[in-house]
């Protein structure tokens, strides 16, 4: 393991911190981008991108880089792209 996913693993919820997923409320610790759940929905690339970006305090001097952001904003759209393509698919109802 390295140093960095050792740090990231030893974080607590030190504050109020959800999830970046949009309507998700889950409480994850600071260091920590989402929940598991939607951590590991995002693709592997952006994941890679967000967590090189991670700098171990970042989330506590709440200065996070440039790349960082560029990251989270890319996981941001690609979520809204995600989400929509979703609702275009056939509505649950149909199928009754
Ligand atoms: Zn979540």
């Amino acid at each position: 393991m390295s140093a960095k996913a050792d740090y990231v693993a030893r974080q607590l919820q030190t504050r109020s911190h959800h999830c970046h997923w949009p309507g998700c409320d889950a409480q994850v610790p600071p260091a920590k981008w989402g929940c598991k759940r939607h951590w590991f929905a995002l693709p592997p690339q952006i994941r890679a991108k967000i967590w090189n970006a991670f700098r171990p305090g970042q989330e506590v001097d709440q200065r996070p880089s440039r790349q960082y952001v560029e990251a989270a904003r890319e996981a941001q759209s690609w979520i809204a792209a995600h989400l929509a393509k979703k609702s275009e698919g056939p509505k649950q109802g149909s199928l009754f």
